[in-house]
């Protein structure tokens, strides 16, 4: 008879789940305190998501001056980002470079799944369990688990009969995949499909876009650095720093709009998102006006500048028509860059199917069968389907806090955070970036660091009032949670059938999860917070 191997390691004072861009700077950050810290990876490396989402023309829609680490000026100064927005394998290249700069590594244990944590009551201490059979103690338990971990793969008929091979975008083969001469079926046109479809049409013999829901897409612009910008961006940077706390989604150098979109004329409004269209960026175009995801009749004129923009670029009519989004207001959804995206589809080998009016009705040994009986004959199958966004990691471990009750349990009905930092009932667990945080609608790398200095402040704090625990109220979740909800009911983001809502997730509560009352106002809560003695938070010994 086999028995698990169970082995108890030292009790550390935080331990820490997840070794990207959280999880690193949380070791960095703690250790200088002097405490005693662990990271717990599931990869065999650094790097969080840059680490799984290695799908072709994976590329970040930030630019990289900004989307960085701000913790070390020098850092700031010596690392040179090749491109306007960086790409995979360069944003990966440079996490590893931090992780050894800063000599991370010795304490991440790799290759290693957290399966439970289960808090103490007696001695105010997580247990955390290892898919290795290992039981590890700590006085602390961070979640730097990221928000879109957890890969999905949809549930349709006859998915494992497949012959052909199929990927996920989300957990992309480490040494790449060569679609040269296949016949290649793409589901899904959030941000990856719409990144990976033109790389993947240049190698394909023949490409099937299969799209559920048209999404809307600006051109990145993308470029190599311009060294005169980079320059003078690095002279700046201490000063860029610290205005992104001042700005909506924590990234400085963008003027604000002054404007209502329906103040100025259409000739004048159109030379702007015309400027802002050539210019490139998510946050320049929505930036274009104050009121683009307030105003509904504001937005439209926004919505339809793109869908002007598709008409313009597909040559066919109809499939123009088809990749023209209509069911949500721009921005609502997560505003896609593109590197030719649209173009894409003017070349003769690729063709979108339109499973909104047909859909996919099963998959076969042989492709994928629509519900008009089309059969798309198929070598190989990319779900570009998204992810079980903000809750799912955290639902998949087996999480308990006081009393037993399960991290499940509690979020049955939707995400339940104080600050998106704590969850009542689980003392001494903290989530960076969690739901309810501004995380996936900020600058996620300034969010992380937000965080985890608020974080490292309260286990400071913790100590040095002698006390063991600390946890949020459940009458401050209870306001907290209610905030959200009435922030983003102010704006038109409820319009939308997105992930922020949990609507991609067939039985998931459609609640709305982001924080999108602005990083500027938030920032001033976390530090409000704090400055009233840790308001909406109990210590005890
Ligand atoms: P996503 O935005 O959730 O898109 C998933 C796509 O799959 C949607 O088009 C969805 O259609 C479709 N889909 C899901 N289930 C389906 C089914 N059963 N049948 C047919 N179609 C189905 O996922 P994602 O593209 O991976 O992006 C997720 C987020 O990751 C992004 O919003 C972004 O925040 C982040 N991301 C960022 C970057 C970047 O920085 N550049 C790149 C990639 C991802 P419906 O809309 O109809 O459900």
């Amino acid at each position: 008879m086999t028995q698990s191997r169970s082995t108890a390691a030292p009790m550390l004072d935080v331990i820490i789940i997840g070794a990207g861009v959280a999880g690193l700077y949380a070791i960095h950050k703690l250790r200088q305190q002097g405490l005693k810290v662990r990271a717990y990876e599931q990869g065999d490396d650094v790097g969080g998501t840059w680490y799984w989402n290695r799908y072709p023309g994976c590329r970040c829609d930030v630019e990289s001056l900004e989307y960085s680490f701000s913790f070390s000026p020098e850092l700031d100064q010596e690392w040179k980002w090749p491109e306007r927005y960086g790409n995979q394998g360069e944003i990966l290249k440079y996490v590893r470079h931090v992780a050894d700069r800063f000599d991370l590594r010795r304490d991440v244990q790799f290759n290693t799944r957290i399966t439970s944590a289960t808090f103490d009551e007696a001695s105010s201490q997580w247990t955390v369990k290892t898919d290795k059979g290992e039981t590890i103690t700590g006085r602390y338990c961070i979640m730097a688990t990221g928000n879109l971990s957890t890969p999905r793969k949809p549930d349709i008929k006859g998915i494992d009969s497949f012959k052909g091979k199929w990927y996920h975008t989300g957990l992309w083969p480490h040494d790449g995949v060569d679609f040269s001469g296949l016949r290649v079926g793409v589901i899904g046109t959030g941000s990856s499909g719409v990144q990976s479809i033109p790389h993947i049409a240049k190698q394909a013999k023949h490409l099937f876009v299969f799209q559920r829901t048209a999404n809307f897409s600006l051109p990145a612009q993308n470029a190599p650095m311009d060294a005169e910008k980079e320059r003078r961006h690095k002279q700046r940077y201490p000063e860029l720093r610290s205005q992104a706390v001042n700005t909506p989604f924590g990234i400085a150098g963008y003027p604000p709009p002054t404007k209502s979109a329906l103040e100025v004329s259409e000739e004048e409004r159109n030379a702007i998102y015309e400027r802002k269209w050539k210019e490139g960026g998510s946050i320049s175009f929505l930036y274009s006006f104050t009121d683009l995801l307030t105003n509904k009749e504001a937005n439209d004129t926004a919505s339809e500048f793109v869908r002007n923009k598709i008409r313009q670029t597909v040559k066919d009519p109809k499939t123009a028509e088809l990749l023209c989004p209509n069911d949500h207001p721009i921005g609502t959804k997560r505003l896609i860059l593109d590197t030719n995206y649209y173009e894409t589809y003017n070349l003769p080998h690729v063709k979108l199917v339109d499973i909104r009016s047909h859909p996919i009705e099963e998959i076969t040994p042989e492709g994928i069968r629509t519900s008009d009986g089309q059969h798309y004959d198929l070598d190989a199958i990319v779900f570009a389907t998204g992810f079980d966004a903000m809750t799912g990691v955290m639902k998949e471990i087996d999480i308990r806090g006081t009393n037993g009750l399960s991290i499940k349990e509690k979020w049955s009905n939707g995400p339940l955070t104080y600050l998106g930092i704590m969850v009542a009932g689980f003392p001494n667990m903290f989530m960076v970036t969690g739901p309810q945080s501004p995380g996936v609608k900020s600058q996620m790398i300034f969010s992380c660091e937000q965080h985890v200095d608020w974080i490292a402040n309260a286990i400071r704090h913790v100590s040095e009032r002698q006390s063991r625990r600390i946890e949020a109220t459940p009458e401050a979740e209870m306001a907290w949670v209610a905030h959200n909800n009435e922030v983003a009911e102010s704006t038109l983001y409820v319009m939308a059938n997105s992930w922020y809502m949990g609507a991609n997730i067939p039985g998931k509560p459609r609640v709305f999860m982001p924080y999108v009352g602005g990083v500027t106002s938030y920032v001033q809560k976390c530090n409000e917070v704090v400055a009233n003695d840790y308001e909406g938070f109990k210590l005890s010994a």
